[in-house]
Order: structure tokens, then sequence, then C-alpha cells
């Protein structure tokens, strides 16, 4: 057992041998101070020391029982250092003091054989050291919710949607996490803070002769999630739609195949958040557009030189990145190098302004970081991630965008992505396309997919909806670096209209 609390102990208090060889306390922040200590006089130039302990319960059921139910803790020291200019990292689950000398001697020793090959001594831009707390706002505390209240729920969305004649598979998820992560840098800041993510959603799968067809709801691969407490659950009011999804699942199986056109096309919720992901967060991460990281897909269209140039954009598009908002899967305090989480300009009345940045990718750009250095917990050192990548809203409801639509489809949930490296080509496919014609919702399609290059489709948005239908949606499976981390992120978005999109291509049985 490697974690704190599993092991039968407090979180700050570990037992360890002390110097002189007698038994002594030592606190776990005590240790990330020796750790601090001992790589700073061991040539450091820059260290940083992250805490870190995950709780993790996750509920799974399916067709009338639970499937999964899975309840975690872990947690870790994971140690980053600056040693003759290059970065070294090394991680610990155990909290003796033995084997955090052990990695913090790791993490010299990785630097030392890192510079050796490095290019450039590393440099990073300038943060204000702080001594700070900062906590996700949580009204319900969904550990404190008993497992048989929430297995209720999901039972009564699980025997609503198979009243449904017709269908096949009935699921729902429920997933919360608790982190709390202590950050201590040479530089002198000591932060805590507790992340508290909530998430779940249903989803309802029908089979027929030669296909599958799947309504999900909030939205698909497992719901939607939000930096927050049991409230949000609750708040989604799941029982109420299931019903609904089990009918459309059912009715796709018999409904038309998409047309494939060149239409107007109206994007909203889960769909527009991945669209938002997909084709502005991740080619905005700096360490790919520098070339830095390639993995998944990893390189940018959206490079230095185009920085400031490049007209992503309509002048109605505006992309910020806003980890200070409340409540988005891609909120809190402090990034993990313990910058300040600020709200930044990426895309300003349609132009390319800004970058998701580290303290060392802004230094290479003369900027400052806008903490979007992120790790998953505590055995990867931070990368560059997205925080909360939110498309503005501009006015009106989504019935305005409807009922100004003569001809053209509307996509909300997603079924499937296909992106290039640079970020240009895309292609989506999603669950169902609700028809429009002649300003009202006319019936709905099946496999309905849709393709564009970045630029040309955000060109041609021609109208966002209003901050009343504005909200932020979380995507928990954000997969980035080798080896690879997943991550936890948010978009806001209303609802966007974009004109000649050609809709219908592609699509595989
Ligand atoms: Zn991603």
């Amino acid at each position: 057992m490697n974690c704190w609390k599993a092991c039968g102990q407090d979180l700050a208090t570990q037992e360890t041998k002390g110097p002189n060889g007698g038994d002594r306390q030592l606190k776990e922040k005590d240790l990330a101070e020796y750790a601090l200590d001992y790589v700073t006089s061991n040539g450091a130039t820059y260290a940083d020391v992250r805490l870190v302990q995950i709780r993790h319960e996750m509920i799974e059921y399916k067709n009338g029982s639970p499937v999964g139910i899975l309840k975690d803790l872990n947690g870790g020291m994971g140690i980053r250092v600056i040693v003759d200019g290059a970065w070294g990292f090394a991680a610990n689950p155990d909290f003796t003091k033995d084997k955090v000398e052990r990695a913090a001697k790791r993490a010299v020793e990785n630097a030392r054989a890192g510079a050796l090959i490095a290019r450039d001594p590393i440099v990073m831009a300038p943060i204000p050291v702080v001594n700070e707390k900062w906590e996700t706002r949580v009204e319900t505390d969904p550990f404190r919710v008993s497992l048989e209240e929430k297995l209720a729920l999901l039972s009564m969305c699980d025997q609503t949607m198979r009243k449904v004649k017709g269908l096949s598979f009935a699921e729902g998820f429920l997933d919360f996490t608790e982190e709390l992560k202590f950050f201590y840098s040479s530089e002198g800041s000591r932060i805590d803070q507790k992340i508290v993510h909530s998430g779940g959603g249903i989803q309802a799968t029908a089979i027929g002769e030669d296909e599958t067809q799947v309504r999900s709801y909030p939205q698909s691969f497992g719901g939607d999630y939000v930096s927050g407490g049991y409230e949000h659950i609750l708040g989604m009011n799941l029982p109420d739609s299931a019903q609904k999804i089990a009918e459309e699942a059912v009715g796709l199986l018999v409904a038309p195949q998409c047309p494939e056109e060149t239409t107007t096309l109206i994007l909203g919720e889960g769909q527009l958040a991945l669209q938002v992901h997909e084709s502005c967060g991740h080619p905005v991460e700096l360490d790919r557009a520098l070339g830095w990281e390639a993995n998944f897909a990893g390189t940018s269209f959206m490079t230095p030189d185009r920085l400031g140039k490049l007209q992503y954009g309509s002048g109605i598009v505006n992309i910020v990145s806003d980890p200070t908002h409340p409540g988005g899967l891609g909120s809190y305090g402090f990034d993990d190098e313990g910058t300040p989480a600020k709200r930044d300009e990426i895309v300003r009345d349609g132009l390319f302004v800004g970058y998701l940045m580290s303290r060392e990718t802004a230094a290479g750009l003369g900027r400052s970081s806008n903490a979007a250095m992120r790790a998953e917990g505590w055995s990867y050192a931070p990368i560059v991630r997205m925080t909360n990548v939110n498309l503005l809203p501009q006015k009106g409801t989504l019935d305005d965008l409807i009922s100004e639509t003569k001809k053209g489809l509307l996509m909300t949930t997603n079924r499937s992505w296909s992106i290039d490296d640079r970020r240009l080509n895309f292609q989506f496919g999603c669950e169902i396309a609700w028809e429009i014609r002649n300003g009202k919702i006319a019936g709905f399609y099946k496999n309905p997919t849709y393709t564009g290059i970045t630029p040309v489709f955000w060109n041609k948005c021609g109208r966002i909806a209003g901050p009343e239908s504005w909200r932020v949606w979380g995507v928990p499976n954000c997969g980035k670096g080798q080896p690879m981390q997943t991550m936890r992120v948010g978009h806001g978005v209303s609802y966007a209209r974009f004109d000649d999109v050609q809709v219908g291509v592609g699509y595989a049985h």
C-alpha cells in the first residue's frame, strides 16, 4: 500500500527514522522541505516538490445492476529540479526519509544526464512567491453521500430507460475525485489546494440488425464533469432525461441517414466543447506550437510567427483560457508550478493572440505564464495543458439560432473525432443530428458527421448564443504526453452557428 490514509496514517504525520538512528515524527510536509533542501544543496538552481493525494470513487451501472464500483486512494511526492540548466524529475510513493532522499537524488541525477544533451539552459518567466490555500467550492461533499443513494439514482434512470421497448442497454455512471495538493518551491512558495470533481451521466443503446445507436445525457463518454460536489449530480436531473434518450436511441435505428451536403450547422453543449478542445485548445498549447511535444496528434499550425496575425475565426469568436472560472473542470487556484490562475486571451475578435503557457514556454516568447502547467497526480512532471478554454457568449438563445436558420442541422453530442497532427483538418461524428427546416426542428438523422479545416470553419462562425445557455462542460479524459497523462479540462460554450459546412461525409458502419 502506498497511500497515506490507506496505510492507517494521518495525512500529516508519518513515522520515520531520524538521522541519529532514533525514531521520530516527521511530517510529510517536513519531508517535502527536506527534499527541497537536499536537491538545492546538491546543485539544483530551482526545485519544486508536490505532495498529492487523490481519492477516487467511480460507479458504473448497467441493465439493472452495478457492474463496477471502484474506490481508490493513492498519494505520493513528485520532485522537479533544474541542475546544470536542465530539468530532472523523480517521483516516490513512500513517505520515509530514505525513500524521499533516494527520489531527490534521482531527480538531480536525471537533470545532470539531461544537461549533457540539452541545447540551451532552462529559463523560466518569473512568478510571485505565495503562501496560500485554495479550495473548490463544494455544497455537498460527494464522499459523504452514501453508496446506496448513488445506486438508487442510477437504478431509477436504468428502470426508466429499460421500460422503452427495443432498448438493448441502459447504462449510468458516477465519478468523484478529491485531490489534495501541496506545492513547495525553492523560490519560497507554499501552496495548499483541495480540488473536488463530480461527474456522471446516462447512456441508452439500441442494437438493430446491422447497426448500433447510442444516446447519452448530458454528454457522451461518461457524462458531464465539474469542479464541485454532489449538487452537480442532482442538478443534472438524470432521471428526467432517461426516457427521452432511450426513445431517441431506438428511434435512430429507423431514422434516415444524415444527407451528404454543404449546409448550415449549429453546434452546442458537449460537441461544441469538443470542437473548441480539438481545434483551439490543443493547437494553442505552446509546447506543441514550439515543436517540443509531438505525441497524440501533437504539433500545431498555430505557430509563434502567426501570433497576432492569423485570423483564426470570424470577428465574434473570442476564446479565453480561464482556470479562475468557478466550477469548471479545469478550475484551480494555482497550476502545478505554483503560478496563480489567471484569465488570458487566446483569440480576440477572431484574431489569434495567445497561447496556453508554462513558465518556461512563456519565457521563450517573452511573456508570463498563464498557469497552464499541470500534472496528472504525483508521479508525472507537469506539461502544458488546457485549463478551461472557453468560447465566450454573444447574444440570443438556441431558439433564436434555430428560428433564423432556413435549412440546416443541430448537433450536440459527440460520438467520434479525428483531427490531423497540425490540428487543421478535422472530422467529428455525433449521436444525432436534428434537422432544421424553415426555422423549426423537423426531425432527426442518424450517423451524422461533419468535416472542416480549422480556420476556415471558425471564420464561417456567423452567430454565437448568449450567456443564458453558456456553461462550462467538462472533458475528463484529455490525453497528452509520453508517457501519456490524462487531464481534466473544461470548455465554456453556448451554441454557435457555422455556414457552409460539409456534413454526412465519410461515415463507415
Ligand atoms: Zn485533448
